[in-house]
């Protein structure tokens, strides 16, 4: 087979948020680039995500009347990492902002919907038509010249003995001599990769791009990067068991009001938890099953097409369980009813402060917002399983988004933006970070392979 060789400036490993962003300014900044995707159309998990991006100190936030800062958001992902996460990148990912900003507004991106979510002390997931914000960027990136090459595989990084120049593919190399981006997601549908760094989150339902095999991290293994996150790994609570692979389902009740039972009929946790310490507690219950249980109240909360809200939709699909009363609901879901009965007013007892909530839950969601009773008919159910939807672990890097060896120093030449980074969410997970970080990211890579 003839191997061909094309130059360009700087090369791209995957056509996510964090790869198109990183085309985006590399053709920006008047460099040649090229963005191998390995399958048929860009996109990768960053189109099949809710689009809520966390921000602090927005326009939105203020017209809401919501107080933040980016002091405040730093500390919350801090406190939310568990002391974890790496300082550094927290305070570039902050000080980054204003450039995510810039793109979702160019993109004419933004929707009104502002919400408190996992590890937030404030409202501050912003809800972006992410599709539209990855439409913009591949348009503007073709527009300045960028080439991007779809249904190629990066399979190895190409070095000249000191430095990484360019990746090979099955029958091209192409050559990028000022850096090299990995954008290639995370490892999310890898079992094997899974099975070796957290066997005990292998039975989560595999989800995610389908591209995202962990490719970025063996390459970049092969010239000894280190690792960063990775053994907190873990998957996001709130699917339902039948989800297809490019439908959005994730729903959250629990912050807006429902708690979880298990099988039995019990409830095992804090529901104000992150969704990934939920999916870990999940994975623990008989059936790898929880039900999210709420009445009329709560489901009158719903939000038609906001991710993670959206109960209309689940209603739809016929995954939203409902009837008159508590026993009637706990019948048609197999769950035995006078359990359900005593755990719904038990529960409603430490909702109205006559007892102590057993797993210290105080607020709707990270604490915050106010307890409601599950008290109204008609009541609802939705059953929900674990899916490794996104792999907050992965490669060890700088501010700058260069790639560090296990030993600290800088593999040069080689960049890493996006899922396939570890370092910015250390034991758990604010919801928004991800897409944050990977356009944030994909940004500061090419601007650093710019000014190389
Ligand atoms: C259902 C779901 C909902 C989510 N909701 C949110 C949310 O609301 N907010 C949030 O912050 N995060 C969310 N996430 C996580 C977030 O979407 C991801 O972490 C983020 O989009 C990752 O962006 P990325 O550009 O790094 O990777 P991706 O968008 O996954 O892109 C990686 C690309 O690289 C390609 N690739 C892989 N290997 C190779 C190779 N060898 N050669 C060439 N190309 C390759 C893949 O095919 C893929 O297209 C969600 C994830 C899922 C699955």
């Amino acid at each position: 087979m003839t191997t061909h060789r094309r130059v360009f400036d700087a090369i791209v490993v995957g056509g996510g948020l964090a790869g198109l962003a990183a085309a985006q300014r590399l053709s920006g900044h008047g460099r040649s680039v090229a963005l191998v995707e390995k399958r048929d159309r860009p996109g990768g998990s960053s189109a099949l995500s809710g689009g809520w991006f966390a921000l602090s100190g927005t326009e939105l936030q203020r017209r809401a009347g919501i107080e933040d800062s980016d002091e405040l958001f730093l500390a919350d992902m801090a406190a939310t990492g568990g002391g974890y996460a790496d300082e550094t990148l927290l305070r570039a990912l902050v000080a980054g902002q204003a450039d995510a900003v810039a793109a979702i507004e160019q993109a004419a991106a933004w929707t009104d919907e502002l919400k408190v979510s996992a590890g937030m002390s404030v409202a501050r997931a912003h809800l972006v038509r992410i599709r539209e914000l990855l439409a913009h960027l591949e348009r503007e990136a073709v527009a300045a010249g960028a080439e991007i090459h779809l249904g190629r595989a990066a399979r190895e990084l190409v070095t000249d003995g000191s430095r990484v120049v360019g990746i090979a593919t099955d029958d091209d190399v192409f050559v990028g001599g000022s850096g090299v981006v990995l954008a290639s997601g995370g490892f999310s549908r890898s079992r094997e990769l899974l099975d070796l760094f957290v066997p005990d989150q292998a039975a989560a339902m595999p989800y995610g791009g389908a591209g995202n095999t962990g490719d970025g991290l063996r390459m970049a293994w092969m010239l000894g990067a280190g690792l960063a996150d990775i053994g907190h790994v873990s998957g996001t609570y709130g699917q339902h068991a039948d989800t297809k692979d490019d439908e959005h389902e994730l729903l959250t009740a629990n912050y807006l009001g429902a708690i979880l039972v298990n099988a039995h009929g019990e409830r095992f946790t804090d529901e104000s938890e992150s969704y990934k310490v939920l999916g870990s507690a999940v994975l623990g219950q008989p059936g790898r099953t929880a039900f999210q249980i709420f009445d009329s109240v709560v489901r009158a909360r719903s939000r038609p097409g906001v991710p993670l809200s959206d109960m209309e939709r689940l209603e739809e699909l016929g995954h939203l369980v409902s009837a008159p009363t508590i026993p009637a609901l706990a019948r048609e879901l197999g769950i035995p009813p006078d359990r359900l009965e005593r755990t719904v007013a038990r529960y409603n007892e430490g909702v109205s402060g006559r007892r102590e909530d057993p797993f210290g839950r105080t607020g709707l969601v990270n604490g915050v917002g106010a307890l409601v009773p599950v008290a109204t008919g008609p009541f609802h159910a939705y059953a929900a399983v674990t899916a490794m939807t996104s792999t907050y672990g992965g490669l060890s890097v700088g501010a700058d988004g260069s790639v560090k060896r296990v030993d600290g120093s800088h593999i040069e030449g080689l960049f890493a933006a996006g899922e396939v980074v570890g370092g910015f969410h250390g034991a758990s997970y604010m919801t928004g970070t991800a897409l944050t970080k990977a356009l944030v990211f994909g940004f500061r890579t090419a601007d650093a392979i710019a000014a190389g």
